[in-house]
């Protein structure tokens, strides 16, 4: 008896330390914010890091607090950890938002290590709580003040120069898509929102609100808003959308019903954004069409700036919710796509569900998430430089609400083009026996030459062929690779190939290194099976063999071959490599120091070494 009193005693202390150390009765504003957060910071060194994304028009820090299990640990994001963040009050004057981030900081700090679920969210997910992005405007605002009274933005809505930001941002319509138009006009706190979006791999956002009580998701504008009311503006993902905004409304006791402020009827709690009200140059729409990060905008009370003592209730109200969208980062499924050949990760790869018109895009670790709800999805995995792969399958499985479960990286791995790493070598031709030719015809090969161009594959079966038709007197070997991941095969001929023989010289010949002159390469390749059908056979040609150890490249530039058209007198394409470089304009130079400095590409600087390292 004794025994379980101790134990309902634990157990009520354990749920009062939960939430027992955060004062949620006010509001910190801008330099509260920043002592809370530097306190945050010291006391969890393994877990708070604060960063600054930028600053506001009047100078203030646009403050994020970092919380991951990865800050103590050299502060790098564990490979396949998504990252997630909130962003509250960029209008300045809705400040529940605000409060709740700075809760929530609080919150997760405080009871990781003791709450199961903090713990498990806080180790899988790297959070990332911007309280405000629009800290002038806040430190304009008043306590208690629920709705625009003033004009000019002087209630604190708009930044310090008076921009509504959530307008500020560039626009999917009525902008165009340049990379000077996507700057121009931009406020500083927009600016470094834009950036700090793009250059981060975010996987969700949450945009909090105040006004209303709905869950708003993308699109937030329209093409053509009709004339009076408005119209649903379906992004590719809204199922998911549509999901993610019912996750944080279901949640919410209030939120759901749909019908909180006055004049409001939104079935379920959510609302297309679009067909509520049309908001040009929103970030919602900013974060979904230029990164690879889904976000929702949260509208969380009907007074924008409720009296502090109504904070504690909005907490309660919230938490539930503000958990599991977190959570929902976990939703769907992830990867990382690597080179299947060295296994090096490849960035920059897109992920393209069948059926949606929306990729994302892998890290430059090689990492993708993407949220999906449940059901059987077939992708396809692009890299430029690589084969595309076969549609694979997945099957999404997002478990009960509140239940989720952290989800394996599938590897994914991606071949070179023209690569022959998987392809098998071409299954050796023996001699035909059945013709009794030993005799040289003629033209003096022992059979038909082919006059025709070799593209690549033919080309490396052709000396595939003949090394091991004549396996005595010759032998394949690559330098190294074009570009595009092409071999730089050289054919060696030589009564002792393999072998740097005394007093002996070597020779090369080196054709096609500008892609489009393709005469070389294919005489190269006459020249060979000439060489070889005539030793033993053709005195002079088995003398100059036994003499010279004969390198034949056929071709330094496959890349701009492949590129080449047959007939073409005076063009351009292929001449250079698939980096666009001249390769005959790349290699040091004696007089110009300019050239010296530039780069060199990667069939430059194989044969460069080549050359240095072979006396050929
Ligand atoms: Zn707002």
């Amino acid at each position: 008896m004794l025994m379980l009193a101790i134990l309902q005693v634990a157990a009520v202390m354990a749920t009062a330390v939960a939430d027992g150390a955060i004062d949620f009765s006010r509001y910190h504003k801008y330099a509260a914010t920043e002592t809370l957060f530097r306190k945050l910071e010291a006391d969890y060194p393994q877990l708070a890091k604060l960063h600054t994304i930028g600053k506001s028009v009047e100078g203030r820090e646009l403050y994020v607090l970092r919380v991951s299990s990865d800050v103590g640990s050299g502060a790098e994001r564990s490979l396949g950890k998504p990252m997630f963040k909130y962003v509250a009050n960029m209008h300045g004057n809705e400040a529940v938002g605000h409060a709740l981030v700075v809760f929530l900081a609080q919150y997760l700090l405080q009871n990781y290590g003791s709450e199961e679920r903090v713990t498990r969210l806080v180790n899988a997910t790297d959070l990332w709580l911007m309280p405000s992005l629009n800290p002038d405007g806040f430190e304009r605002a008043r306590e208690g003040q629920c709705y625009i009274v003033e004009q000019n933005g002087g209630e604190g809505r708009a930044n310090a120069n008076g921009k509504d930001l959530n307008r500020n941002f560039p626009d999917q319509f009525h902008d165009r898509q340049d990379r000077a138009s996507l700057l121009r006009g931009r406020e500083p706190e927009t600016l470094a929102a834009m950036t700090w979006i793009v250059s981060n791999p975010f996987v969700l956002s949450g945009n909090l609100h105040g006004g209303s009580v709905v869950a708003s998701y993308p699109f937030d504008d329209s093409a053509k808003p009709p004339l009076f009311g408005s119209k649903y503006s379906a992004a590719p993902d809204d199922a998911v959308f549509r999901r993610l905004a019912t996750t944080y409304a279901s949640s919410h006791r209030v939120m759901r019903t749909g019908r909180v402020c006055q004049g409001d009827n939104f079935p379920g709690g959510i609302t297309n954004g679009a067909k509520w009200y049309d908001v040009p140059g929103g970030m919602e729409d900013f974060n979904y069409l230029h990164s690879n990060c889904f976000e929702i905008t949260m509208e969380l009370s009907c007074c924008k700036f409720p009296a502090g003592n109504k904070l504690p209730g909005e907490w309660q109200l919230n938490k539930e919710s503000l958990f599991r969208f977190m959570e929902a980062t976990h939703m769907g499924f992830r990867g990382r796509v690597v080179d299947d050949e060295s296994g090096e990760p490849v960035g920059e790869a897109v992920i393209a569900v069948d059926g949606i018109e929306h990729n994302v895009t892998t890290t430059d670790r090689g990492e993708f998430w993407r949220l999906m709800v449940d059901g059987k999805f077939s992708f396809r995995v692009h890299a430029h430089g690589y084969v595309s792969t076969e549609p694979q399958s997945v099957e999404v499985d997002n478990g009960e609400e509140g239940k989720w479960k952290a989800k394996e990286m599938k590897v994914i791995r991606l071949r070179r083009e023209g690569s022959p790493a998987k392809a098998p070598e071409p299954a050796p031709v023996m001699p035909d026996k059945s013709v009794p030719s030993s005799t040289l015809r003629p033209d003096g090969f022992l059979k038909d030459p082919e006059f025709e161009y070799h593209h690549f594959e033919e080309l490396r079966s052709f000396l595939y062929f003949y090394a091991r038709l004549y396996p005595n007197i010759s032998r394949v070997y690559s330098i190294g690779k074009s570009v595009q991941g092409r071999e730089l095969y050289v054919l060696e001929i030589s009564d002792n190939p393999g072998a740097h023989e005394l007093l002996k010289p070597e020779f090369k010949y080196v054709a096609n290194m500008h892609g489009n002159e393709a005469v070389g390469r294919e005489m190269l390749l006459l020249l060979a099976q000439y060489l070889l059908e005539g030793y033993g056979r053709n005195e002079t040609i088995t003398r100059l063999v036994k003499s010279t150890s004969i390198h034949i490249m056929p071709t330094m530039n496959p890349d701009g071959f492949e590129a080449a058209r047959e007939g073409d007198k005076q063009g351009y394409t292929g001449r250079e490599n698939s980096h666009g470089q001249d390769l005959n304009r790349n290699f040091p130079d004696q007089y110009d120091k300019r050239i010296a400095k530039t780069k060199r590409q990667p069939e430059t600087q194989v044969i460069s070494r080549y050359v240095t390292s072979s006396c050929v």
